[in-house]
């Protein structure tokens, strides 16, 4: 077992078993163990790679999207050019890069970047360094400044604490982490679970497992009324689907996927993003697959662009680059996009009637 796991079991004896949600923060996030305090996750030395790690192409496309947009606002001044969960940073450098050009919109720009890992922020802070933005760091969404808010996050929903509870004949009971044989092991509380009063709880069936991320809800309702307030558009974009049902916990461990329980702190674990609670928080929101989004953002024209200054190995991965970002095998149809609007403004870049 891993440190945290020896951790966890000592604290599960004494307290008795924990939420899947407990149990999530404290693989993510512990101080000491967390997977994203300790670790390097990203690129193929790591567990797993993300869109902007694919391609240069996502950022610069998702760039000029929200430019579009604020020029289309009527290019307030100042605005926050928020992300939530930057990782390594990569894509708001692409970002950064790609927006250049845009007449005021990097001296309007108060960079600002949701980030819990002090870690990652040391490595944020260099990727951002050379392109002179005014840049901040917060702990939460709560922290976002009362401003217009342009906004992208890229996986980070998926890695917010999820809770899991199951339907029985009498009830919902909540699925915890407790032990079985001194070792971590999934359970159901011994006492009925008040659930949220959504869709895919109202229509689950007998022994359905459905999950509630409490943290993602707030972050979008938080978002929302900054949007709703002040002006701005956010691009939420994650893997998952409109009404999730079902255990969707995973962890990946280089590459490759790992029981949950198997390496508390040394996988990264998340959970399918279930979109529809969250777009009910909306003012108005748009909705589609990241294959269907990033084609109408003209990735097409952007990879021949790009294309014609590589050869080889080079134009090679380019190619397939190209493909796992829109491929509907590959990223194209698991990830989707939400764009959070203002009511009544038109569809943001990027979407379609
Ligand atoms: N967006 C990046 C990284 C995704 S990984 C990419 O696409 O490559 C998830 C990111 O969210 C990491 O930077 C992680 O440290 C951060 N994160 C996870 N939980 C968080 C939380 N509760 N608050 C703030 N940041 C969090």
């Amino acid at each position: 077992m891993t440190p945290l796991g020896q951790l966890l079991i000592e604290r599960i004896r004494e307290g008795g078993p924990i939420t899947v949600a407990d149990y999530m923060t404290d693989c993510l996030l512990h101080p000491v163990h967390g997977y994203y305090t300790t670790r390097e996750p990203f690129g193929t030395a790591g567990d797993f790679t993300t869109a902007p790690e694919i391609s240069q192409m996502f950022g610069e496309l998702f760039g000029l999207a929200l430019a579009q947009a604020w020029i289309d606002q009527g290019a307030p001044a100042p605005f926050a050019l928020a992300e939530l969960g930057p990782g390594r940073g990569t894509l708001m450098a692409d970002v950064l890069r790609a927006t250049r050009a845009v007449p005021g919109f990097h001296t309007a720009a108060r960079v600002v970047l949701v980030e819990a890992s002090p870690r990652l922020r040391a490595v944020q802070g260099q990727a951002l360094a050379t392109f002179g933005v005014d840049t901040s760091w917060a702990d939460t969404v709560d922290d976002l400044p009362d401003a217009p808010l342009f906004l992208l996050a890229n996986e980070f929903l998926d890695a917010l604490p999820i809770r899991q509870f199951q339907r029985g004949e009498d009830g919902w009971r909540e699925r915890l982490v407790g032990l079985a044989q001194g070792q971590l092991a999934f359970g159901l509380s011994d006492l009925l679970a008040k659930v949220p009063d959504t869709p895919a709880f109202q229509t689950a069936a007998l022994g359905t497992v459905v999950e509630d991320c409490a943290p993602a809800r707030h972050a979008v309702a938080t978002l929302a009324s900054r949007i709703d307030r002040h002006g701005g558009l956010a691009y939420l974009i994650d893997y998952g689907g409109w009404r999730s049902q079902g255990d969707t916990l995973q962890a990946l461990r280089a590459h490759a996927f790992d029981p949950p329980l198997a390496h508390p702190g040394q996988a990264d674990l998340t959970a399918h993003v279930d979109f529809e609670p969250l777009a009910a928080l909306a003012p108005a929101y748009a909705y589609d697959t990241q294959g269907a989004v990033l084609t109408r953002l003209g990735i097409a024209a952007r990879a021949e662009r790009l294309a014609r200054n590589l050869s080889g190995d080079k134009l090679e991965s380019h190619h397939a680059a190209h493909r796992r970002l829109t491929h509907p095998q590959e990223m194209g149809s698991l990830f989707k996009v939400l764009a959070v609007t203002r009511a009544s403004a038109p569809l943001p870049p990027g979407f379609a009637p």
